[in-house]
């Protein structure tokens, strides 16, 4: 199986100051992988430098999105290659409804294969609309919402679920807030990520609570400790976690170190 992202030895430093210290990671097309740990070991730091978020600078190491060096990608080219990452536009935008967001959305990615594109004839966006919401189950009036504009969590999170499936994204990286995601939103983030995972879309899940493994399963969970990945294993490691903690990794690394 291709990887479809591979992040090598990566450092990563805000400010002159290392948060990311040689992270390696291989998400295989089509995976759901989830990263767990500790508040403040730099996971949300992770999902910026995936975006490319411009305060991250990347010291040493490599991230390949389908075999390809994304660091000198501008964020915009980034998304328009296939990677989707959830908290990218977390503004309100004043006057512009969901459906417009979207067609907006697909357009400029139809743009960056084609120049010449003229953009999506409306009743073929409209028919697409239709059926991705459709098939999440989402009620047709969401889509004549001003993106973001007095959104609850949960509707925050059913637009982009409704953005990952117009746009097909290869990677999805979902960043959960530390305070986790209230029961709403959580149902809407695991029941749009369950009906959209396939052998198309890898999602690297970033979580500090187990709790959203109960809704979706992984293919995989690694533990992210200061700036590392430190253990690797499967679904049954984040119920380990949630039952034990984290002391135990912290431990078996310190040993590590030592021995
Ligand atoms: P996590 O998401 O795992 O809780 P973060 O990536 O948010 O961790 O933070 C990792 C470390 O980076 C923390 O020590 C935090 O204080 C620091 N940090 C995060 N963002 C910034 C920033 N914008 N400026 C300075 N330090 C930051
Ligand atoms: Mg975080």
């Amino acid at each position: 199986m291709n990887p479809v992202l591979e992040i090598i030895n990566l450092h990563v430093a805000i400010d002159g100051k290392e948060i990311i210290k040689g992270l390696n990671l291989v998400i295989p097309s089509g995976e759901v992988h989830a990263i767990m740990g500790p508040n403040g070991t730099g996971k949300s730091t992770l999902a910026y430098t995936l975006m490319g978020h411009p305060f991250y600078e990347v010291t040493e190491g490599d991230i390949l999105f389908k075999g390809e060096s994304i660091l000198e990608m501008e964020p915009d080219q980034r998304s328009q290659r296939g990677m989707f990452l959830a908290f990218q536009y977390p503004v309100s935008i004043p006057g512009v409804t969901v459906a417009n967001f979207l067609r907006t959305a697909i357009n400029a990615r139809r743009r960056a294969a084609n120049p010449e594109d003229k953009g999506i004839p409306i009743p073929e966006f409209r028919k697409l609309l239709k059926e991705k919401m459709d098939y999440l189950k989402m009620d047709p009036s969401f889509a004549g919402r001003y993106l973001n504009e007095g959104f609850s969590g949960g509707e925050k999170k059913r637009a982009e679920i409704l953005q990952m499936a117009v746009l097909k994204p290869e990677i999805a990286v979902l960043d959960e807030t530390d305070s986790g995601l209230d029961i709403d939103a959580l149902k809407i983030v695991s029941e749009g990520v369950n009906a959209l995972r396939g052998p198309d879309l890898g999602v690297l899940l970033i979580t500090h609570y187990q709790r959203i493994l109960n809704y979706i399963k992984p293919d995989a969970v690694h533990v992210m400790m200061d700036g590392r990945i430190v253990e690797t294993g499967g679904p049954d490691l984040a119920l380990h976690l949630e039952e034990h903690g984290y002391d135990w990794v912290r431990e078996k690394v310190e040993n590590g170190a030592a021995a």
